[in-house]
């Protein structure tokens, strides 16, 4: 009796565990499950040299965002931030060719390309020269490209690593660039904003290149369609908001399943909520927004422990609010802004793979970490 007993509960676990399952720390309902021990399994992992290139930007996050997160949110992992545990980090600077506060095109261009430019420019140099961008640099050696944003397609960031044009305020020349362009995987909000900036030929172009998805509930009955990915993907996503989410994670898994490819790819995803919410002087905002940048981090460390020849860098163009370092005894959190603009502190550099103690300890200037990735995207 004891026995057969045993056998049912056995029978009777093993369901249950297949029901409520978990894939590569995916839960079936598209959360991450980790463990603090898992986590420096794959940071503290064997690395080889790097085929993908996954570079993870917080708009407007600055150091004591992050600080501020680790204290106040209660919706990180158990034993706190992802970002926190990773080993090699540093700062870097962040000012523009023309300003000590740079806005988010120049310093998307200055970490894209290398060099520095002024506000406003994407893509170009200050004499408004095109430089090229780490998409293009990517494209031409061999790599597939993805670029994803939880803002607008040609928002700043999204474009200066893509694009080129005299001003970030181009919206409708950069929407047509990028869709020529035409990324091998191309995520941001708001399908309408893209499809009413299109005259009627490039519409149609549109509609018969690319394989698109209207929100991320479509993703893979779009992708089916297109089984070999010989297209390029559009897909749209959740806006960034004041309530953490998963979808930039889930997005990122998504693209990265999509882009691997025997050449590797280079994949930019921006996390916009920290820049927004900072101008806004909202600090819950902020938190929510770490939190859903560290879960798309923890994406790329669980891509990165099934694929080592991948490259992991984290950090921001720019701090957005002032934000003080935080006590732990805040009354009201918006205390924490001393501005409601950009400011010229140093932001945080994070790395994951080979060759990523570059940035351990040291302080480098964005332009430094754009010089990095592109050695690793040339294979140097
Ligand atoms: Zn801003």
């Amino acid at each position: 009796m004891k026995k057969i007993l045993a056998i049912i509960l056995v029978v009777v676990l093993l369901i249950s565990l297949s029901a409520c399952g978990e894939k590569n720390g995916w839960t079936d309902d598209g959360k991450i499950n980790l463990t603090e021990s898992s986590v420096l399994e794959i940071i503290n992992g064997e690395f080889k040299t790097p085929k993908n290139i996954i570079f993870i930007i917080g708009d407007g996050m600055g150091v004591n965002d992050i600080e501020t997160t680790e204290i106040y949110s209660e919706e990180k992992f158990p034993f706190g931030l992802v970002i926190n545990q990773i080993k090699n980090q540093g700062l870097s600077t962040t000012a523009s060719a023309d300003s000590k506060i740079t806005d988010s095109a120049a310093s998307a261009t200055a970490l894209s390309t290398g060099v520095k430019t002024n506000n406003g420019f994407i893509g170009k140099d200050p004499q408004g020269n095109d430089l090229k961008t780490m998409a293009e640099l990517a494209r031409e050696c061999g790599k597939k490209v993805g670029i994803i944003t939880n803002e607008d397609i040609n928002g700043a960031t999204p474009s200066g690593f893509t694009v080129h044009s005299d001003s970030r305020d181009n919206r409708k020349e950069i929407i047509n660039k990028f869709i020529n362009f035409k990324p091998d995987v191309l995520m941001g909000v708001d399908y309408n904003s893209v499809f009413v900036a299109l005259n009627d030929e490039e519409r149609q172009m549109f509609e018969n290149d690319y394989v698109v998805a209207k929100k991320f509930e479509d993703f893979e009955t779009a992708a089916a369609t297109d089984p070999e990915a010989q297209k390029p993907f559009i897909g749209f996503i959740e806006k960034y908001s004041s309530v953490a989410s998963y979808n930039l994670a889930q997005s990122a898994k998504f693209a990265f399943d999509r882009l691997k490819n025997d050449n590797g790819f280079f994949v930019m995803i921006e996390s916009a909520g920290t820049d927004k919410f900072g101008h806004n002087k909202d600090m819950n905002g902020k938190i929510a927004s770490v939190v859903t940048l560290d879960r798309t981090v923890a994406a790329a460390l669980l891509f990165m422990k099934e694929n080592p020849d991948t490259l992991l860098v984290v950090t921001s163009d720019h701090e957005t609010g002032g934000v003080r370092k935080p006590t732990g005894n805040e009354k009201y959190l918006s205390d924490l802004f001393t501005t409601g603009s950009h400011t010229a502190t140093k932001v945080k550099v994070f790395a994951v793979g080979k060759g990523s103690e570059y940035f351990n300890g040291e302080t480098v200037d964005n332009t430094d970490i754009a010089k990095f990735l592109i050695d690793a995207i040339k294979g140097n």
